[in-house]
């Protein structure tokens, strides 16, 4: 068998996702890899095809039981022999399946990190051939991840001690590079194949909600989507408890989930979210990790997160299968209070030094800032993710709540020049509320006990009001002219960006020569944009509301009848509905409409196991509301699985390429930059027929290639070029910004610029 043959036979699909085939490949090469893509990007399938044709038992080190069973599962579902040792098995049992296991029987055996040193299942692994032992949720590892799991630390004493090398393979979705360096150390790979695809999920949409009523607007909302799975995260027990009550007092049906809740209650609550018994689950995060449930619509998070690596891993449960979903933040400046309190009483990690415990307690208030400038934040969400998790932003991303809102501009570079000022008056020795109190002239006890109502900044913005003024010191912040301390002091203080715009001011108002002060805008935003207009979004259309737009009247009561057709099967074999098929096969089915074996097996997510179990069930189905014809039952084109991970939800334009004419017609120059690279690409082709190419690609696929990198040091990108890519052409060059400061940026020579536009010729069929 092939690799293709094992995709379409087992899995149903058609066609690899990029960086799949790389890792699979390297694999099969007997090369060690390390994966990190997102989540909902196709991991499990990096290592689950290799096990297919590698000659011996893949282990897969799994954390969470839950995990594990939901993998086998659908393993089994497919066709691939598969089990599961952990503690949820009685000894009986455990015994019985590396009985089987060592028979051979099972292609991929999952285990839980801590079995891997006891007896019974080392004396399977002398008894049979390891080909492949692949580490998920590699970031388990890692002291610095916010899951460490110590038992994963076994993973390396077990792999020592089996009697030939097994190829290591290992996978995240955390993308943090500290927790990238420690998969590689600890698990000790060798000369890995590590893969870093894209964390943009275009499927989703962002938005932050700054609402009074939390409550109100959570209602509106799941009447919106009534029907649709959804999770709601909130900051702790209390407020699912409390949550749970009032939704379920309002009628509306929902499961919950906490550490608090005992082990029996809690999985049942999961359970009747993964079967679709209930539609939405209220949890804290303990909930999730390993919920593969692939139709979740929306994500909305109650109060803010810790961080954006936990906002964005909760968030992203949304819209695995592709189809639009939904993730909402509902802010309010009360939740930097929760979490500041959750923070502070955060156990110490009893294996860490002193110096180690401060070391993450400064990182920890590090991630909380940043966690609070994306909810604050009027620039583009999406945007704001990427280029935290150090990848190249987006600018406008045009499907998050920051770019379709309107903004109201105001020029507000006075106020922060005299704020600028009231810091330097303070001799940054006071926190935000002193600094505003002081600028409003706020009498007050305090204030008067250091004798700040004595200060030239006094009362200097009262006029503004406090808010205005608050909105101010968000700009500074945010703008990099001002920063906090990161201690629980929280100083504020100029940076050096802010000394020097204060300085450049203050020689323009001298009258000097060359100083050109800036000029800071504040946004506001104003009411959403309409729906229907470019870029506006109708308010709670997505999810099954776009599946509705595209399917016809009929063709959405044929989904409605396969829908509740697999709910039936399910039930009878105890499975979730979509481990049996996912929303995306049910859309399709009704897009392609097959009356035989041979176009149902053209459907996306079946594969001829999934036929065979299946297949019947929903042709006779299909006959019968057809009658047997091949009927159109949706607008448009029939849209394939597009080739980028994620990328769904809008294009539908071929992807980038060019033919040799156009690459042969390329400006090639001394240097480029990358957006001016992907710019130069685009003049040779007609930009109406294919996909954008954007700077970004260009630069993911040089960190892909491993000749780049990013890291993100205290608020800010910083590029970087390894030994590779200096050979292939890049190199690190200075650029001044537009605010006139300094800093690094990615230069292509001609060998680069060969090399990439060469990448994107397609070569005619032979
Ligand atoms: P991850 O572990 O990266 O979060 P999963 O491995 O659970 O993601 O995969 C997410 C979903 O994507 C699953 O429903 C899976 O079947 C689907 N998927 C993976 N690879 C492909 C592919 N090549 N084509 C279509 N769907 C795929
Ligand atoms: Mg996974």
């Amino acid at each position: 068998m092939t690799k293709y043959e094992v995709l379409k036979t087992y899995f149903g699909y058609d066609s690899f996702r990029p960086g799949q085939e790389l890792l699979i490949d390297s694999i099969l090469q007997g090369r060690d890899v390390l994966g990190v893509m997102p989540t909902g990007a196709g991991k499990s399938l990096c290592y689950q095809v290799p096990a297919m044709l590698l000659p011996g038992v893949t282990v897969v080190v799994s954390p969470l039981i839950s995990l594990m069973n939901d993998q086998v599962r659908a393993l089994n579902d497919a066709g691939i022999h598969a089990a599961y040792i952990n503690s949820a098995l009685t000894e009986g049992q455990i015994a019985k399946a590396l009985q089987y296991a060592a028979q051979g029987r099972y292609k991929i055996v999952y285990v839980a990190p801590e079995r891997l040193g006891t007896y019974g299942f080392l004396r399977f692994c002398t008894s049979v051939d390891i080909s492949m032992v692949t580490v998920d949720e590699a970031h388990c590892i890692s002291q610095w991840g916010q899951d460490f799991r110590p038992s994963y630390l076994k993973i390396l004493d077990f792999v020592a001690g089996l009697k030939k090398r097994p190829v290591l393979s290992a996978f995240t979705a955390t993308a943090t590079k500290e927790v990238r360096e420690d998969i590689l150390n600890v698990l000790a790979l060798e000369n890995p194949q590590t893969l870093v695809t894209g964390f943009d999920r275009q499927n989703l949409y962002f938005a932050v909600e700054q609402v009074r009523q939390k409550d109100r607007f959570l209602l509106d909302y799941l009447q919106a989507h009534a029907g649709e799975s959804g999770i709601i995260y909130c900051a702790t027990r209390k407020n699912v408890d409390k949550l749970w009550t009032f939704l379920n007092g309002q009628g509306l049906p929902a499961a919950r989930y906490h550490a608090g809740m005992d082990n029996g209650l809690r999985r049942e609550n999961q359970e009747d979210f993964l079967y679709d018994r209930k539609p939405v689950i209220v949890a804290t995060n303990a909930f999730g990790m390993g919920i593969d449930k692939s139709n979740v619509r929306y994500v909305l998070h109650y109060n803010m997160p810790q961080s954006l690596e936990n906002y964005y891993q909760e968030a992203g449960r949304a819209g695995r299968d592709g189809e639009p979903s939904e993730c909402i933040l509902l802010y309010s400046p009360q939740d930097i209070v929760i979490n500041r309190f959750l923070l502070e009483n955060k156990e110490d990690a009893a294996e860490l030094t002193v110096q180690e415990q401060e070391t993450v307690r400064r990182r920890d208030e590090l991630r909380l800032r940043a966690m609070i400038g994306y909810c604050t934040s009027t620039r583009c969400l999406r945007d704001h993710i990427l280029r935290y998790f150090g990848e190249e932003g987006v600018d406008r991303c045009g499907n998050c709540s920051a770019c379709l809102r309107e903004y109201r501009e105001e020029d507000v570079t006075d106020a922060a020049v005299e704020m600028l000022r009231c810091v330097r008056e303070l001799r940054q020795r006071f926190g935000a509320n002193m600094v505003v109190g002081t600028l409003r002239g706020r009498d007050n006890a305090k204030l008067k006990s250091y004798g700040l109502e004595r200060c030239e900044s006094y009362g200097k913005l009262e006029h503004l009001g406090e808010e205005k003024i608050k909105d101010v010191l968000g700009l500074l912040l945010q703008e990099g002219l001002l920063y906090a301390t990161p201690d629980k002091y929280a100083l504020v203080k100029l940076t050096p960006q802010g000394n020097e715009v204060l300085k450049k001011y203050e020689s323009a108002i001298a009258g000097e020569e060359g100083a050109e002060p800036v000029k800071l805008l504040l946004r506001t935003p104003l009411a959403e944009k309409e729906a229907g207009e470019p870029g506006g979004k109708a308010a709670g259309k997505t999810g099954r509301g776009k599946l509705s737009e595209k399917l016809t009247t009929r063709g959405m009561e044929l989904f409605e009848r396969l829908r509740a057709l697999r709910a039936r099967l399910a039930r009878e074999e105890g499975l979730p509905p979509y481990i049996v098929f996912g929303d995306r096969t049910l859309l399709d089915l009704c897009v392609k409409v097959p009356l035989n074996r041979e176009q149902m097996l053209d459907v996306t997510g079946v594969g001829e196991n999934k036929y065979r179990r299946y297949g019947e069930k929903f042709l006779e189905e299909i006959a019968a509301f057809t009658g047997g014809r091949q009927e159109k039952l949706f607008f448009g084109e029939p849209q394939e699985e597009k080739k980028t991970a994620g990328r769904r939800g809008r294009q539908q334009k071929a992807a980038f390429s060019l033919t040799r004419e156009q690459a042969e017609g390329f400006p090639y120059r001394e240097e480029y930059l990358a957006p001016e690279l992907a710019e130069a690409l685009m003049s040779l082709v007609d930009p109406a027929s294919v996909k954008r190419v954007t700077g970004s690609d260009i630069f993911s696929a040089m960190k892909s290639l491993g000749y780049a990198g990013e890291r993100y040091i205290e608020g800010r990108m910083v590029k970087t070029v390894s030994e590779d890519g200096l050979r292939h052409g890049l190199r690190m060059g200075q650029r001044i910004s537009r605010s006139g400061g300094a800093y690094e940026d990615l230069y292509y020579d001609q060998d680069a610029q060969r090399m990439i536009v060469e990448s994107y010729v397609a070569e005619p069929e032979p």
